[in-house]
């Protein structure tokens, strides 16, 4: 019998340890008593969404259906969307557009039912894509309108880039990720759910920029732009050993995070145009990575660029779907989805800015 090796060479602190250690003494203060329930979610297996592509010819709406699923958006809470709540503090502006290309099916609270991987239909295109059903709520905030120019950042590998396609509603729409090989996966992703009369170089660009400096290429260039930044992955981190940005040898690169965090949001600002509107999110509960990257990316890009933004109110869009997911309370400035175990989707952060000038 061969002796197991495990116990010889495990290794001591497993970044997974590390992270829910950081993550105690952080989100404990952080979120005071929802830390415990938020913290058992986190350790959970998560919840996914399916969201459907509207441009595969498989009939799998009526299978989901069938299984119990439901699309989250069109099940919003309509009372909600009569009557947002009014914030003082954040000038109140136009109702949000929903998408209403963008479907994302879910199963029921509390229940954990896991969805079949998605199969190709006739031409070979996927019928739907798995992500987190929160990481749809940025897509929705961006609120793509008819013939928009817009860019998506940091793509990779295109979860959100495939649910903003689905609106079929940009002019043209720029996908970027610094990582050659994840815009490999991107490309993959784009081949695999979208039919290739879509993908020409008229109406969709990807390319691998570092996004810190989109703002030396275009500027005042796009209607809405996503910036979804890489950030501590919070569920990834206290989960999966593989790839963790609290290994040890990370540790540079996880403390840098905010400073990168703020120049992809300073880049994105820059590439909106005047009016334009400008998406910040990200997957962890970090007020570091969170609130307070956006607070330094209003006052800078004031003091340094002169461009005046405004913080846009999602109260109205948290609101509509708050019986799907759990939002954090009294966050000043944009809106959390944390896990909980009766929807245990995010954590996803989201914040939306306008350019006034
Ligand atoms: N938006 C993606 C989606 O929905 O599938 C997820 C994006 S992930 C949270 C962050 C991405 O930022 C990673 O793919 C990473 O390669 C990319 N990234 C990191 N640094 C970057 C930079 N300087 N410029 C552009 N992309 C960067």
């Amino acid at each position: 019998r061969v002796k197991e090796k495990w116990a010889a060479t495990r290794v001591k602190h497993p970044p997974t340890s590390l992270a829910l250690q950081h993550f105690d003494a952080t989100y404990n203060v952080q979120l005071g008593q929802l830390w415990p329930s938020v913290r058992c979610a986190l350790l959970s297996e998560r919840k996914y969404g399916a969201l459907f592509n509207n441009f595969s010819q498989d009939a799998v709406l009526a299978d989901l259906e069938a299984q119990g699923c439901r699309d989250f958006i069109r099940d919003m809470d309509t009372e909600g969307r009569r009557a947002p709540p009014v914030d003082t503090e954040h000038q109140q502006l136009p109702p949000l557009w929903l998408g209403p290309d963008i479907r994302c099916l879910v199963f029921p609270r509390g229940d954990i039912t896991r969805f079949k991987p998605a199969r190709p239909d006739t031409y070979g295109l996927l019928g739907y894509y798995l992500m987190d059903a929160a990481s749809v709520l940025p897509c929705l905030a961006l609120d793509v309108q008819e013939g928009h120019n817009v860019l998506d950042l940091c793509a990779a590998p295109g979860g959100k880039t495939l649910a903003l396609l689905q609106t079929q509603s940009i002019g043209f729409f720029c996908v970027n990720d610094m990582s050659v090989s994840r815009t490999l996966r991107l490309r993959k992703v784009l081949h695999s759910y979208v039919p290739k009369q879509f993908l020409i170089e008229d109406k969709l660009r990807v390319t691998s920029f570092d996004g810190t400096k989109w703002g030396d290429i275009e500027r005042n260039t796009f209607d809405r732009v996503l910036v979804d930044v890489p950030c501590t992955t919070d569920r990834h981190s206290v989960m999966e050993d593989d790839n963790n940005i609290f290994n040890k040898s990370r540790t540079a690169e996880r403390r840098r995070l905010p400073q990168l965090q703020l120049e992809l949001l300073m880049a994105g600002i820059e590439a909106a145009c005047p009016g334009g509107e400008i998406v910040y999110s990200t997957c962890t509960l970090s007020q570091i990575q969170n609130v307070s990257v956006v607070e330094q990316a209003i006052c800078l890009a004031q003091e340094n660029h002169g461009i005046h933004l405004q913080v846009v109110d999602l109260q109205p869009l948290t609101h509509m779907f708050r019986k799907t997911f759990h939002f954090a309370p009294d966050l000043h400035i944009g809106e959390m989805v944390v896990p909980h175990l009766a929807a245990n989707f995010g954590p996803i952060y989201m914040c939306k800015l306008r350019r006034l000038t």
